[in-house]
């Protein structure tokens, strides 16, 4: 099954530029890095680190079965670069229903190749198969919990201060190391940004029910998720039904107005109510905090924050999962060419001149296109009636597809896009007249938060 080689991750080990920075331990031993979190982010980091030759990689992970409160949707482009077994994929979703605050449904998908879905996995099958995979290329896993880090200048060593945890032993002991490069891979609450003062980023809160129902009302939802929008189930975000191998995960978020979030669970729970059907069961209720942008400082010394640790989802669809992994294997990959074999460290310049610059310039248009669609569409019930109106059309229905699945900003038959312009004032006329005024609410010492 593991049939990378370094040539297939893209390590590109003769580029690095001169050795400038050098240290004893270089030239006595190995470089060591430590992967500060195992979810898609630190995993796809630490397996191109073990990979790499006079790399030594640590990666630390507070709990080895962690299950991510998570609605888990990937785009199918991800299956492929990340060589992701088939069967950890629960469901391939080829419809998506639409169902807008008035209770109109608008059905997507039929512009998809017989080929192509959105993948519905759980959190800790995939992300157990990733630290897996780690392991095997050579990374050492430490069952702990990252506490500290600490360093007397940015240009370390750094010292990691954790509690390690013993199989069959809930208790953890303390426990230190040193290390020369650190990729914080930790998640939303990343303790590595805390350490490197990466600064602060607004969040929304996610929440969401695993929900057993009738093998009957199961098959509705065979390879259909849907998507629903209003004020009732959220103010700014939207709520979903995602089907998983034996259960429907049924969600909603909001930054707005976070105190409220049991509130739109509850709306999205009765709008849905009748197709999970008399008896559903909740097994696991989960939530979580998905950070709204970048943080303002992603590289410090040699200390690189990657996936929700940095701030990479997305507006508007809430994706964070391929852009977590995408962003490990980044960093990582230009780390590792920037230390030439092994050979030397890079500087904090380097390292944003290469991972942060070349992440910024793939995936900038994408986070500001979701950026101003959600700021477009999902701020009142009016746009809401548009925005799920005009997924009638093919052109839209493609266009949104294409770029989820294949993670490039798409659009470029200008007729079409004229089309569109003025489908979407048309939309939002007819969307304003139908639509019931948005509820007004006020949090303003929550809101303030940030995490
Ligand atoms: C309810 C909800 C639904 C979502 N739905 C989707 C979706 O359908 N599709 C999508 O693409 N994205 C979705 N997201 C976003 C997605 O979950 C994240 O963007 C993604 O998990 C980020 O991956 P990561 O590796 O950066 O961080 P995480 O997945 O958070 O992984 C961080 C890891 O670090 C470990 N860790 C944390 N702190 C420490 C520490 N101090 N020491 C050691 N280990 C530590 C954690 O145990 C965890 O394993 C959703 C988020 C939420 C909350």
């Amino acid at each position: 099954m593991l049939s990378f080689s370094a040539a297939a991750l893209g390590l590109n080990l003769g580029a690095a530029p001169a050795p400038i920075v050098s240290r004893a331990a270089v030239s006595m031993g190995p470089i060591r890095v430590a992967v500060v979190g195992g979810g898609p982010a630190g995993a796809c980091a630490a397996e191109i680190f073990a990979q790499a030759p006079n790399i030594e990689c640590t990666m630390f992970e507070r709990k080895m079965d962690n299950c991510k409160p998570c609605g888990g949707a990937i785009p199918l482009c991800m299956v492929e670069e990340f060589s992701l077994p088939p069967d950890i994929v629960d469901r391939r979703v080829r419809k998506m229903k639409m169902i807008s605050p008035s209770g109109r449904e608008v059905d997507v998908g039929r512009t998809l190749k017989e080929d192509e879905y959105i993948g519905m996995l759980r959190r800790e099958v995939m992300d157990k198969y990733l630290r897996d995979r780690a392991v095997q290329f050579g990374a050492t896993p430490v069952n702990g919990l990252v506490q500290k880090v600490e360093f007397a200048d940015t240009d370390g060593p750094y010292t990691i201060k954790y509690t390690k945890y013993e199989e069959g032993t809930p208790k953890g002991t303390p426990a230190e190391a040193e290390f020369d490069i650190i990729v914080g891979a930790d998640g939303a609450n990343s303790r590595t940004a805390k350490a490197i003062d990466a600064g602060e980023y607004n969040y929304a809160i996610a929440f969401q029910e695993r929900i057993k129902i009738a093998d009957e009302k199961m098959a509705y939802y065979e390879d259909l998720a849907e998507m629903y929008v209003g004020d009732d189930v959220s103010p700014d975000f939207y709520a979903w039904v995602f089907p998983k191998y034996d259960h429907v995960g049924v969600g909603t978020g909001t930054v707005v107005n976070r105190p409220a979030i049991s509130e739109y669970q509850a709306a999205i729970r009765e709008r849905c109510a009748e197709k999970l059907g008399p008896d559903p069961k909740v097994m696991k209720v989960e939530a979580h905090p998905i950070p709204e942008h970048m943080r303002p400082r992603r590289v410090v010394g040699r200390v690189a924050l990657v996936g929700d640790a940095a701030g990479y989802v997305t507006k508007c669809s809430g994706e964070g999962i391929y852009f977590a992994a995408k962003s490990g294997r980044m960093a990582a990959q230009e780390i590792v060419a920037l230390t030439a074999g092994g050979s030397r460290l890079p500087t904090e310049q380097e390292i944003k001149d290469t991972y942060l610059k070349k992440f910024d310039q793939k995936y900038g248009p994408t986070y500001l296109v979701l950026d101003i669609l959600q700021k477009v569409f999902y701020t009142n019930n009016g746009a809401r009636e548009a925005f799920v109106d005009m997924c009638a059309s093919d052109y839209v229905q493609k266009v949104t597809f294409d770029s989820y699945l294949y993670k490039k900003v798409q659009g470029n038959n200008p007729l079409d896009d004229v089309k569109l312009l003025f489908n979407t004032i048309g939309s939002v006329i007819k969307g304003n007249a139908i639509a019931s005024p948005d509820k007004t609410f006020s949090n303003p010492v929550e809101s303030l938060k940030r995490l």
